[in-house]
């Protein structure tokens, strides 16, 4: 069935929120006929050559449009806030009357130094396509420029002289321009609605994400990436009182989705008065759609729960985050279950609602402006009546990974203050210059609580995305709440790093050795590999004396390297002055008052390994993306991106390591033999979550002549109390989506209990880890005793974040990590995310220990 009129309808009503009167100069399809423009100001199509939606606009081209309109128009200016990987602008572009624009600055510091909501002015915020495959966003914010910078009518002239408007054409041109390329390589040049026409199936990777195949929009808080630093720069710079965040979703009718969301997944630390406002700019969207006859809906689906996102983060901080969300075309034309639609009608429609959030803005004006005011009476109000006052954490005897997340604080605004002497909380002890205070307060009151608290109840158990991103738990960093303000400085602290002098290796030392705990130690260890450096693990704890007269004790894990000459004291040294985090030590000799001496067979050569990490359809692209940044850019170590189907074809010998993403793996027929003789021959996989789970059951486990000495899996334990599985006969209809949150653990932080002598484990000083866990299924137990170096805690395994007591019985005392023995080579199977958004650097060493202490791991067997 056809509804062309459809189509028509949309192109006539246009928008009635555009009360425009003039002449009519441009000939964009997208305004009403009258709508009065000035003649001057390039339209996107005269710039571009085509019609916005006629082709997927291109990152650089939407840049240059931009840039062009700043050039011509005196309402624009145009700032550019950083650069993706791949190199492309990020930009802000400033629109606001003539006189604001001139006097940007000054507008802007009074801003920031309002005390009331009669000395301020309206800052709003459009942030287009964080998906870069969403990309009718992206597409309009070239409309809604356009129309802000050119239209004649009096409502936008009056409303600019009061109100700065920032848009951010498209918050992750990489992913954009990746889709834009792929759709636009389909299009004929007859329209084709066909749901099955290749246009509407992106390859793998899709452009969701960024080029590390991150999702940008669970990238708010961490800003691990570039784009969002420059984002959160910028945010906190303007710190608008309104954001709006577009999107498309999924489901293939055609629909369009505003906030407010879920009642009851907005996080509970957002204010009420956040939420009213809200409801009350909804009400302006759906005149806007209702003018367009597009159906809606509002109150479901989405939440407004973690802070890492476009549209909470803002929630968190003291702005009103809207989320925007419009059935996506997947390209240029298709038929959404009867109803042709047009990536221009996605277009037309977030250029209604950012024109309706606009007007919103300014009917409730008043109300907008009072609410940065009103929060901070709130949320004053709410610190007092906590007892937590502060939260404290130390640098764990590594600085380098502690100042992650100070630069994380420092990058949010969020100010933190010293310690004066020391702070004793229980058994731990805070010391000056090792430990850091931050007190949840002001406009940022909900945001910074949220980094710092832990959190097992909540009102739903529904979550879009995860339930905790306690910052402390993911760096490993002992922290503690604070209920008393003692011993803190008065003023916030300078917290940048300051390297410390490479001190001890100035007087020719006859080797060198650094702690593997070391935040740095990775790329440090890779970059001596591969400088042939021959480096060596000590598999065992032992004492040394140290250049500058003080002996020292060295953990096991702790890395020695050895020059045979001055040319080699020459190599080391530069290496170590490229790596001034990581702290080295100088010995004056090889002779071990305690533990293994150098020359020992406990301090084991390690070979440079040369890893790939299997890609393509079935492996979930993110968690793909967080071991490439991890091996690529946490570690250094050049990481080949091996595809799937070319697995059987490629020869495998020369590589070291095989990397399993978690993913669906079931469609490989060929794949587990391949990966089978490759481990058995000398090859070291690893496999996390659903892949571990496949890799357990087609290559460990499975039936096969040749594996008579292998064991069969232990059986799993039963759960502890007997306690029955919950598989009612009979359940309400309309239960099931409560009932699946039950069963789902989205994301919540565990302890795991470490086998601290294992050396897939070292580096580690405290044998509880917390771990980030978002998996399904339990591990069976390795078959040899001493290859589980990690395993989920017996009890109190839940610290932070949502998991039902049901979900967390079957993953009790089940291996973390398990070790298998295979031929020649061997398995490490992960069953959590130790690279979870390359921000849980607590466990980052795990991945890191797998990658290269693996080839150091010796024989082990149980008595028979
Ligand atoms: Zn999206």
């Amino acid at each position: 069935m056809k509804f062309g009129h459809l189509i028509k309808i949309i192109m006539v009503y246009a928008l009635s929120c555009f009360a425009l009167t003039a002449h009519a100069q441009p000939t964009l399809k997208y305004f009403p006929k009258g709508a009065a423009f000035e003649a001057k100001m390039p339209t996107p199509e005269s710039y571009l050559g085509y019609e916005i939606g006629d082709w997927h606009i291109s990152p650089d081209a939407l840049t240059g449009y931009m840039r062009r309109l700043a050039d011509e128009s005196a309402r624009v200016s145009i700032e550019t806030i950083g650069y993706s990987h791949e190199r492309h602008a990020l930009t802000h572009v400033y629109i606001s009357s003539p006189e604001n624009i001139a006097n940007l600055e000054g507008v802007l510091a009074k801003h920031q130094n309002a005390k009331s909501a009669a000395e301020d002015i309206l800052v709003i915020n459009l942030a287009y396509s964080v998906h870069g495959n969403e990309a009718s966003g992206a597409n309009a914010s070239a409309l809604v420029a356009y129309y802000l910078a050119a239209s004649n009518d009096a409502w936008v002239k009056e409303y600019l002289s009061k109100t700065v408007v920032i848009i951010e054409p498209m918050q992750n041109p990489d992913g954009l321009g990746r889709f834009a390329s792929f759709v636009n390589q389909h299009k004929g040049d007859s329209e084709n609605f066909d749901r099955p026409h290749r246009e509407h199936y992106e390859n793998w990777p899709s452009g969701r994400t960024n080029h590390y195949w991150f999702d940008l929009n669970r990238d708010w808080i961490v800003t691990v990436h570039p784009e969002s630093k420059a984002r959160i720069k910028a945010y906190q710079k303007w710190r608008p009182q309104i954001l709006g965040d577009y999107h498309e979703m999924g489901g293939g009718t055609s629909s369009y989705f505003f906030q407010p969301g879920h009642p009851k997944r907005t996080h509970p630390l957002t204010s009420k008065d956040n939420q009213r406002l809200t409801f009350a700019l909804a009400e302006f969207h759906a005149k806007a759609l209702d003018a367009r006859s597009q159906p809606y809906f509002t109150q479901e689906r989405y939440d407004d729960f973690y802070y890492g996102k476009a549209s909470t983060y803002p929630d968190g901080a003291g702005t009103i985050g809207i989320l925007f969300e419009q059935s996506s075309v997947r390209g240029h034309t298709r038929d959404m279950n009867g109803v042709e639609m047009r990536f221009q009608d996605a277009v037309a429609n977030h250029l209604a609602t950012s024109i309706s959030l606009l007007k919103g803005s300014d009917a409730h004006r008043n109300d907008i402006l009072n609410h940065r005011f009103n929060l901070l009476v709130e949320n004053a109000k709410k610190a007092k009546a906590n007892p937590v006052k502060a939260y404290v954490f130390s640098d764990d005897g590594d600085r380098a990974r502690a100042q992650e997340l100070l630069d994380i604080l420092s990058l949010h605004k969020i100010p933190v203050y010293g310690i004066v002497g020391k702070i004793n909380v229980g058994k731990k002890t805070y010391t000056q210059n090792h430990a850091w205070v931050v007190k949840p307060q002001g406009a940022q009151y909900g945001l910074i609580r949220s980094l710092f608290e832990t959190r097992t109840t909540f009102e739903d158990n529904v979550f879009y995305d995860i339930s905790t991103w306690n910052l402390p738990l993911a760096f490993n960093l002992p922290y503690s709440p604070l209920r008393q303000l003692n011993n803190i400085s008065a003023d916030p602290v300078d917290t940048a790093y300051k390297n410390e002098p490479v001190a001890s290796i100035v007087s020719a030392p006859m080797a060198y050795v650094f702690e593997w705990k070391q935040h740095r130690a990775p790329h440090l260890l890779q970059a001596l590999m591969a400088d042939d450096l021959q480096p060596r693990l000590s598999v065992l704890p032992f004492s040394a004396s140290t250049t500058d007269g003080k002996p020292h004790a060295f953990k096991a894990g702790a890395i020695i390297v050895q020059p045979s000459d001055a040319a080699g004291h020459e190599k080391i040294r530069q290496v170590f002055a490229k790596h001034p985090r990581v702290k080295t030590h100088g010995l004056s000799s090889g002779l071990s008052p305690y533990g293994p001496d150098l020359g020992s067979r406990n301090m084991k050569v390690l070979q440079p390994i040369k890893p790939a990490l299997l890609i393509g359809k079935g492996v979930r692209p993110t968690e793909a993306g967080e071991i490439r940044y991890a091996v690529d850019m946490a570690f250094g170590v050049p990481l080949t991106l091996l595809d799937l189907d070319r697995l059987g074809s490629t020869d495998l010998s020369s590589y070291t390591h095989l990397l399993l993403a978690d993913g669906d793996y079931k469609s490989w027929k060929k794949s587990p033999k391949v990966l089978k003789e490759w481990v058995r021959s000398g090859g070291v996989l690893i496999a996390q979550k659903r892949a571990a789970i496949w890799v357990e059951k087609t290559i460990i486990f499975a039936k096969d002549k040749k594996d008579k000495t292998e064991k069969s899996a232990k059986k799993k334990s039963k759960p502890e109390d007997g306690a029955k599985e919950d598989t009612p006969v009979r359940r309400a209809y309309q239960d099931y989506e409560q009932d699946v949150g039950k069963r789902t653990i989205a994301g919540a932080a565990l302890w795991a209990v470490a086998d601290l002598t294992h050396p897939l484990v070292f580096g580690y000083d405290r044998a509880d880890i917390p771990v980030f866990y978002n998996a399904k299924k339990a591990l069976s137990e390795p078959p040899i005793s001493y290859d589980t170096p990690l395993v989920f805690a017996k009890e109190n395994l839940l610290i932070t974040g949502y998991a039902s007591e049901n979900s967390l019985k079957k993953i009790r005392n089940t291996p973390a990590i398990a070790l298998h023995r295979l031929g020649k080579g061997k398995i490490v199977l992960l069953n959590h995310n130790a690279n979870f958004r390359a921000f849980w650097l607590g466990t980052q060493r795990l991945y890191a220990n797998a990658l290269f202490f693996t080839q150091a791991i010796e024989t082990r067997k149980d008595e028979d």
